[in-house]
């Protein structure tokens, strides 16, 4: 029974003050159904040594209260800087200044699975992907063999991973600039595998690949931090150089108006000798003189 000014928590059994608990932002007199002690227990126990995802997320639905992304990803920041005694807190904090009023749980926007990739292992420790990411591996990776001739789920666990990495923080990342960076996490694959085998031909062919491609995304350069600014400006201008220029492409479509540029620009130098009144008239060929 819940005695004034008291309540009681479910997770470890006892009733305790009122401020033993999270204050229930939507209202001035509600809780959140767990104690902060209880609360901050989940959140350590299941992020483990690095505070993650996993933590607030398991803290978040015992709690009712939506996981929601781009909320996840601000309040990541700010627990990484003030590393807080709750972080679980941090989260709820940010949740009310830019979610505002929730309902519950059902409004999360990402589960678990979108952070952490939980991964099954046959008799032999090799991993096994849930079955209908295997078709989609391979339309993205092509096939990635073992020597015994079965699927190598390393391979494709490593360049998901770097292309994710990679492709992160690109904007207006293209289909051609996505198959570069596809291009570039299998030439880093072959790199490990030839790194592997010892064989100086391979490391050395491997490298070579390796190195074209980080100079066509214009990755080799170390030198600065850039801006995302400078990235954008980068990939535009590799975009203009890697692609087909829109001219080119469109030059069937134009067909029926190219030749008349001379005729057109000729109307519009009158009509702007009319309009601002200037004087710009055509060289008189010399034989007229
Ligand atoms: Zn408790």
């Amino acid at each position: 029974m819940a005695i004034q000014g008291q309540r009681f928590c479910p997770c470890c059994g006892q009733t305790k003050s009122l401020s033993s608990f999270i204050v229930d932002y939507r209202s001035k007199d509600k809780y959140l159904p767990f104690c902060k002690t209880c609360t901050d227990n989940i959140v350590f126990t299941a992020s483990g040594e690095d505070l993650n995802i996993v933590g607030i997320w398991s803290a978040a639905m015992v709690n009712n209260v939506p996981m929601i992304r781009y909320i996840w990803e601000e309040s990541k920041k700010l627990i990484a800087e003030t590393n807080p005694k709750s972080p679980f807190a941090v989260y709820y904090r940010v949740l009310r200044e830019r979610f505002g009023t929730y309902e519950g749980v059902w409004q999360s926007d990402c589960w678990v699975g979108d952070f952490i990739k939980i991964l099954m292992t046959d008799a032999n420790g090799s991993i096994i992907p849930p079955p209908d990411e295997l078709p989609v591996l391979i339309k993205n990776w092509g096939k990635f063999l073992k020597e015994n001739g079965e699927y190598d789920y390393e391979a494709y666990d490593y360049l998901s991973k770097r292309y994710d990495e990679y492709t992160e923080k690109v904007q207006g990342l293209t289909s051609a600039m996505s198959m570069q960076y596809r291009n570039l996490c299998k030439a880093e694959w072959l790199k490990i595998k030839a790194d592997e085998s010892n064989d100086i031909t391979e490391v050395a062919k491997a490298q070579k690949l390796l190195d074209s491609l980080y100079s066509q995304l214009k990755l080799d350069d170390f030198a600065v931090e850039k801006s995302d600014t400078d990235r954008f400006i980068d990939r535009l201008i590799w975009k203009i150089e890697e692609t087909e220029p829109a001219e080119i492409e469109d030059e069937n479509k134009y067909n029926d108006i190219k030749g008349h540029e001379k005729t057109y620009n000729s109307i519009m130098r009158s009509l702007r000798n009319i309009v601002a009144n200037s004087r710009d008239y055509p060289e008189v060929p010399s034989e007229e003189m």
